[in-house]
Parts: structure tokens; C-alpha cells; sequence
């Protein structure tokens, strides 16, 4: 039985793993000459790193047991994280309670409401009651205004843009939930996890096909007959899709593309994100939040503030805009954008001059977050669809929880069984 799986992020890649490790025969369809797809890596000054930064919780035990069984847990390197947040040219740590309660720029009283309204979530909430509010509801009532304003605003806005007054409280609480005080970074980085991965499926015999896009599910009345591509026709009994739902209904037809429009058009931001070599740390923080109107950007991600190895090496720092791909900023002249944040660091560091960055680049792509609306949690479309032999994955399956590598194995492997339940009972007939 032929299974095409359509995509070759961590979702495909584990996908076609476990179907090939039942028996399956699988082709993996890439549209890029590169696997991996978020997950994947650039060139910075000849040193290999990660495209978009990539950090792992305790508590991503699906990830985890992934890293085990392809031999790559001895890569994670768990750290303590420290957070911070700018404020006013000031840089406050946020990373334990001690420090939210010394957090100044809030008065002693909204501190403990903060602190409250964040345990309050991680251990009482009901997600089902969360996913009817927005998250700008739901935090002006249980920590005030002026928690809203200070903390929770920038940081919405950081992650949804426009979007940031639609989020739903259920979305918000889930991300209260994971963070924990351990976290891990992978030596080699998150692109080792698609090469390992990618590597399992050519031993087992997977064809992995690069630099050829999906174009067309082709149906045979409500059955799947195949796929339409770059390169021409392919026959297929099964196909499953990991492409986010903008991507995937246009290229559905017929049952599937009516069955499709029932979720009611899953929405998705893009991500411009820059990473900068630079010879010295900007600040102590892995992660700094900054919350400064007259700073461009909205944080910092210092990867190498978390190795123990790094503090003699340059240091990599991501700097992530999400925004929509028609925003001015997505269409921006990648030099100007570089221009732009190395010229607003020295508002992070005074000390900071142009002569620290050694190396820097720009990537953009287009479906990096999707947007979590209240309500979300009725319209997530199943793995399984009426569609005879088509599967699919899609962010929204991971709500509420967020899109990370480790929801992406989680759901890829649900799906995957999924997929397996259908061809055993196929090939029974
Ligand atoms: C800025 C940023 C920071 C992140 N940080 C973290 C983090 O710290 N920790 C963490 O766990 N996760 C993080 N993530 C999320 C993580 O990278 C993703 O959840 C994960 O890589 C998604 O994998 P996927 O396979 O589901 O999707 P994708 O990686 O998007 O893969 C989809 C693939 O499908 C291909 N494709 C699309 N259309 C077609 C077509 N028509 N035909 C064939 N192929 C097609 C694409 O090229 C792509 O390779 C981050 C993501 C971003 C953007």
C-alpha cells in the first residue's frame, strides 16, 4: 500500500517513520531542497545553527521519548532559564516568584495579582471555560488593568500582531502551564532532530522527494486516487497532509475541500526573525522580553546564554517579529531590517556598537503562528477526514496548547496510528 505523506517538517518526517516502521510504503513530498522545515538550520559566519531558535520543557515528554528511541537524548543539555523583561531603559529578571514580587515598575498589590492570576492558571483553570474568553478578558479580571498593560499587552502583541485582543485565555493558560523553571537546548540543534529522523526513514527504505510541491489531492469519487505535484502525477492510496490549512485547502477539491471549509478558515502570522552573531552577550537573560514603545523588536532569545560552554564564544541571539506576510516589515529589504534592530540594540545595552556583530541573517516564513480564537476548541478539524485513505495533521489539533516539535510528534504520532487502524483494515478486505 503506497502512502504519500506531504510535507518534510518533524510532523512528515515522524509520520513517515512510523508508517514505514509498520510496513508501509512511503514517499515524503518536500516542496524545499532542504528537510526539516521550521526545524531547520542556517550558515552564520560558517557555524550551523538553528533557523528559528528552538528550546524544550521538562514536561514535552513526547518529544523526549522521541529523542530517546533515535539515540539523541544525550544531545539535550538542560539549563535553568532566566527571563527578564525591559522596561523603561531598565532590565528587571523575572524568573522566579522572588523576582515578580520585586518587580517595581508594578505596584506591590498588582505584583501579587500577577502572581496569583499565573497559578491560578497553571494549576485551577478550566480549559473549556478559558477557550470562551479572550485572554485580554480573561487577565483584566483576574489581574487588573495595569497587570494587562505592563506585562500581558507587549507580549500578546509580540507573539499575534493585530491579533494579539483575539487570543483566546485558553491558549494563554497553556503556555502558563509549560513554562518551567528546566529547559533544554539541543547540541547540534533543532535540525538534528530532522536529520536523525530523516535518516530512520531511508533506512527503512522511505523515498524522501525534494524540491517538489503537492499541487492537487486527486480523488477518485470520495476516495484518494493520488497527488498532483510540481513534477507531475503520483498514485497513492493514502495521503497525509502536514500542511497548515490555508496551504492545504488550497490545494483541495471536491468532498475534501467542502469537508475542509467546515473549520471555518484557520487563520496563520508569518515570522520575520533575525539572527545576529555577536562578539559579547547583550544581556545576562536567555530570554528578555522588551517591553519599550521606542525599542523596534519585542525580545531577545540568547541561545548561547544557555550553553555552559559558551560564555569564551560569540554569542547567537534571535530576534523574532511576527507579523502578517503582507506587513511592511515582512517586505522589507532584509539589509534594512538588520539595519534597523543592530541600530535599536544599544537601547538594550548601552555598551552595544555596530562592531560587535560579526554575522547576521534574515529569514521569513509565512505560517509560523496560528491564531488561537476563542471557540477554537470546536473547530478543530480530526486527523481522520470522510475522505477515504486521507489523513492530515494541522497546528490547531494542538490546542490549547501552542505549536511547538513536541505537539508536532505528539500529533504526527496520533495521526500516524490513525493512518496504520485504516490500511490494516484495508488490506484485511
Ligand atoms: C520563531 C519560531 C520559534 C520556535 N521556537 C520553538 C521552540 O523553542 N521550541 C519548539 O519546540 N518549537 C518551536 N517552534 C515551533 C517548531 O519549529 C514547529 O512547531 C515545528 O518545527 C513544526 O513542524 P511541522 O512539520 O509541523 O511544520 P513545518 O516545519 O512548517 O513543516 C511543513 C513542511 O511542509 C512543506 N510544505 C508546505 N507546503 C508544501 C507543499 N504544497 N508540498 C510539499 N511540501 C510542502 C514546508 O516546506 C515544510 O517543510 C518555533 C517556531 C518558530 C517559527
Amino acid at each position: 500500500m503506497k502512502a504519500v505523506v506531504v510535507g518534510g517538517g518533524i510532523s512528515g518526517l515522524t509520520i513517515a517513520y512510523r508508517l514505514l516502521k509498520a510496513g508501509l510504503n512511503v514517499q515524503i513530498l518536500e516542496q524545499s531542497e532542504v528537510l526539516g522545515g521550521l526545524a531547520r538550520s542556517v550558515n552564520l559566519a560558517g557555524q550551523i545553527v538553528d533557523r528559528h531558535f528552538h528550546f524544550f520543557c521538562e514536561s514535552e515528554l513526547d518529544f523526549r521519548r522521541m529523542a530517546s528511541e533515535v539515540g539523541i537524548a544525550d544531545r539535550l543539555v538542560w539549563r535553568r532559564i532566566s527571563r527578564a523583561v525591559q522596561l523603561g531603559g531598565k532590565i528587571y529578571p523575572i524568573s522566579t516568584p522572588m523576582d515578580v514580587l520585586r518587580f517595581t515598575p508594578l505596584r506591590f498589590l498588582d505584583r501579587l495579582r500577577f502572581a496569583a492570576n499565573v497559578l491560578r492558571g497553571r494549576h485551577f483553570a478550566s480549559t473549556r471555560r478559558l477557550d470562551k474568553l479572550t485572554a485580554e478578558d480573561w487577565l483584566k479580571r483576574s489581574a487588573g488593568d495595569v497587570v494587562y498593560e505592563t506585562i500581558w499587552r507587549p507580549l500578546l502583541e509580540s507573539k499575534f500582531g493585530e491579533h494579539a485582543s483575539c487570543v483566546s485565555a485558553a491558549w494563554l493558560r497553556a503556555r502558563q502551564k509549560m513554562q518551567q523553571e528546566n529547559i533544554a537546548f539541543i547540541r547540534g540543534g533543532s535540525a538534528l532532530v530532522a536529520s536523525t529522523l530523516a535518516e530512520r526513514v531511508r533506512r527503512l527504505g522511505g523515498e524522501i522527494t525534494l524540491g517538489v510541491a503537492a499541487t492537487g489531492v486527486d480523488l477518485d469519487g470520495s476516495a484518494v486516487a493520488g497527488v498532483s505535484t510540481t513534477a507531475g502525477q503520483l498514485s497513492a492510496n493514502i495521503i497525509v497532509s502536514t500542511l497548515p490549512m490555508p496551504r492545504l485547502l488550497s490545494i483541495a477539491k471536491g468532498p475534501l475541500a467542502e469537508h475542509l471549509e467546515r473549520f471555518g478558515g484557520l487563520e496563520y502570522i508569518g515570522v520575520v526573525n533575525t539572527v545576529i552573531l555577536v562578539k559579547r552577550p547583550i544581556s545576562p537573560y536567555f530570554w528578555l522580553n522588551t517591553n519599550d514603545a521606542n525599542v523596534s523588536f519585542a525580545g531577545i532569545i540568547d541561545m548561547t546564554n544557555l550553553d555552559p560552554a559558551g560564555s569564551d564564544k560569540p554569542h547567537v541571539v534571535y530576534i523574532p517579529q511576527y507579523c502578517p506576510t503582507d506587513a511592511e516589515l515582512f517586505e522589507a529589504p532584509k539589509q534594512e531590517i538588520i539595519s534597523r534592530i543592530v541600530g535599536d540594540l544599544v537601547k538594550v545595552n548601552n555598551e552595544f556598537s555596530d562592531d560587535w556583530v560579526l554575522d547576521a541573517q534574515v529569514t521569513k516564513d509565512c505560517f509560523t503562528q496560528h491564531i488561537c480564537t476563542p471557540g477554537l476548541l470546536d473547530r478543530i478539524p480530526p486527523c481522520k477526514t470522510p475522505v477515504r485513505g486521507f489523513f492530515m495533521t494541522e497546528w490547531s489539533q494542538f490546542y490549547p496548547n501552542d505549536r511547538s516539535v513536541n505537539n508536532s510528534i505528539r500529533i504526527a504520532n496520533a495521526c500516524a496510528a490513525a493512518t496504520l487502524d485504516f490500511a490494516a483494515r484495508r488490506s484485511s478486505f
